[in-house]
């Protein structure tokens, strides 16, 4: 697997794997619990786009970039990790929500925090208004960089065929499933490629945060070819091949619903672990289940791989609902 240049500083390596003996109890199941704790990357409050970013914007400061522009919904995890990516870099932050103006609460008191430029758009048309604002910026002499959403393009998934090999190689950990909540597909799509280079043949098992399966897994499938040729070893990797789990993304995006917030209360009082009512908790609900269905083979070690998400709790939409 060729190597890509990132931005060292901000990727220190590797994150911290944690044992979650407690809750390896539930249910009377015999599985080894493991939790690959990306929410403790170094960016402010952590998360899973910050390895995305080390590689997105190594590329943006090669192109001698100055604005750093991206979108994502009001309570986006991605969009505070750029906004402090780029304020790191000494770059001005530009940021496109999905949703209407709130009182600054989670990650949208983080933006403010960051002074990141705000502009609000809707689901629909947050991509032109992205596109439209980089025009605007080059029109003005600056030298925008474009994030796509999510930072899921080749370059920003390939930060998770990386991440995939710190977790074989430098930790030594081979786990027979790895279980993290999926919605762009990037992180789902480099470990896919990683998989297919470095010789795992463990299940990786997204469970859907939004998009119906066949999206995703079309998704996916095509990004994680494409990770494998920017990787310098291209290979064909089909749908058939991504297993993406739906029945979670049924109440809608940020749909906090009893699931999410029984998983959150499981892990916070049986184990002391924090997951949040979007992506992370969901993906909880989804491997609870699993562990109370029997999904696992006595004697296997699953992986939980936490994405990060925490600030959401601090969400006042979520917050006055947990307890
Ligand atoms: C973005 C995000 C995900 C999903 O990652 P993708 O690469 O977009 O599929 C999962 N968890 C959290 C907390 C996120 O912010």
């Amino acid at each position: 697997m060729r190597e890509l240049p990132y931005i060292r500083e901000m990727l220190p390596q590797p994150t911290p794997v944690q044992r979650l003996e407690r809750l390896e109890g539930l249910y009377g199941s015999r599985v080894k619990l493991l939790a690959k704790r990306d929410d403790l990357t170094i960016l402010p409050l952590g998360g899973n786009k910050t390895r995305k970013l080390a590689y997105l914007l190594k590329d943006a400061v090669d192109r001698g970039a100055n604005v750093v522009l991206t979108t994502g919904a009001v309570q986006s995890n991605h969009c505070r990790q750029t906004a402090a990516a780029a304020r790191m870099l000494g770059m001005k932050p530009v940021l496109v929500l999905a949703g209407e103006p709130e009182e600054p609460s989670g990650n949208l008191l983080i933006d403010r925090l960051l002074d990141a430029e705000i502009h609000w758009s809707t689901r629909e048309k947050r991509q032109e208004d992205l596109e439209k604002l980089y025009e605007d910026y080059r029109a003005r002499g600056e030298r925008p960089y474009l994030i796509p959403y999510g930072g899921s393009n080749p370059l920003g998934a390939s930060a998770y065929a990386f991440a995939l090999r710190e977790l074989l190689e430098v930790q030594n950990l081979r786990p027979d499933a790895i279980v993290f909540a999926s919605s762009s597909g990037g992180t789902q799509a480099g470990l896919v490629a990683g998989a297919r280079l470095l010789g795992y043949d463990g299940e990786i098992i997204g469970i859907s945060v939004d998009e119906p399966r066949e999206v995703l897994t079309e998704r996916i499938a095509r990004l994680a070819s494409e990770v494998t040729e920017l990787l310098g070893e291209p290979h064909e990797i089909r749908p058939g091949e991504i297993r993406v789990i739906d029945e979670y993304a049924k109440p809608g995006y940020g749909v906090m619903t009893d699931k999410e917030k029984d998983a959150i209360l499981k892990c916070a009082r049986i184990q002391g672990f924090l997951v949040d009512p979007v992506y992370t908790g969901r993906a909880m609900a989804g491997l609870i289940d699993m562990l109370r269905d029997g999904y696992f083979a006595d004697g296997s070690t699953v992986l939980f791989w936490h994405t990060g998400g925490t600030p959401a709790i601090f969400a006042k939409k979520y917050s006055s609902k947990l307890v």
